[in-house]
């Protein structure tokens, strides 16, 4: 079976995050662009540049994708998760609900460290400075705790992830 859109979102979030994480903080070229993918002039020789991902979109873009995704997927959540949570009855009822309430509040904060993050980004695309890349790992790092918290929910809870899957 194909992996679930969740399983996609929350692998390319674990990724863009990661090479987020590498990327050195201090970009003294000015080429901001090309720091973020790992690439830039004065990135060259860092040991830490193991960024350069060539065939990926550019951080960028990729966020751009990862917010359509997640998008959609809060959509095929809210979908699933109402008929699932009628279906459930007596004493299991209570606990699914907080338990589906928990992942759709992870959810929305994923949202918005996505925005956050996408903010960051764009602020360092214009500045190259280096209180705007903290703010780019601050807000990755931020995102990837709510991602691995949905995770954990999923994995808890008897909802089922592969629900989220869109009617073709
Ligand atoms: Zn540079
Ligand atoms: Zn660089």
């Amino acid at each position: 079976m194909a992996a679930s859109r969740w399983q996609e979102v929350s692998e390319e979030v674990g990724r863009l995050c990661d090479a987020l994480e590498k990327v050195p903080e201090a970009c003294e070229c000015g080429d901001a662009e090309s720091h973020l993918e790992g690439g830039c002039r004065c990135c060259h020789g860092h040991a830490s540049a193991g960024t350069i991902s060539p065939g990926r979109p550019h951080c960028g873009e990729r966020i751009e994708q990862l917010r359509a995704d997640l998008a959609l997927l809060c959509e095929d959540f809210k979908r699933a998760a109402g008929p699932f949570h009628k279906e459930a009855t007596g004493e299991g009822r209570g606990q699914l609900r907080r338990e589906l309430l928990l992942v759709a509040g992870d959810l929305s904060r994923m949202m918005a460290a996505l925005e956050d993050l996408d903010r960051a980004v764009v602020g360092f695309q214009r500045t190259c400075s280096l209180s705007d890349m903290k703010g780019v790992k601050r807000h990755a790092a931020a995102l990837l705790v709510h991602c691995r918290k949905v995770d954990a929910e999923l994995a808890r809870s008897p909802f089922d992830a592969a629900e989220m899957e869109p009617e073709e």
